[in-house]
């Protein structure tokens, strides 16, 4: 499922507009709207990069959430909220000292 929204993305090699294969594809395949430049996918959306990233996730990153929680200090957010939602939500705690 992530695999598949992260592999669909494309990026144009001339003004690094971004597209996706299923979600926001170009008007025409593999060509970008703006400029007509090439599109390609970037290292980072390579599904070997991307697996490793994953594998990094669940390995290093995942295990803070239990560990900071046991100690109480962990905070959570809905990613899937709006920027201006989110960056309030973060700086209310801050804001009140
Ligand atoms: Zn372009």
């Amino acid at each position: 499922m992530i695999l598949h929204r992260l592999t669909g993305r494309r990026a144009c090699i001339s003004c690094g507009a971004t597209y996706h294969t299923a979600n926001t594809p170009p008007k025409k395949t593999d060509i970008c709207d703006l400029c007509g430049s090439s599109l390609v996918i970037r290292d980072d959306d390579k599904p070997e990069t991307i697996q490793m990233r994953l594998v990094t996730y669940h390995t290093q990153s995942r295990p803070l959430i239990t560990y900071y929680r046991k100690q109480g200090n962990l905070e959570t957010y809905d990613g899937r909220e709006s920027v201006e939602k989110i960056t309030e939500e973060i700086l209310k705690p801050v804001q009140k000292t």
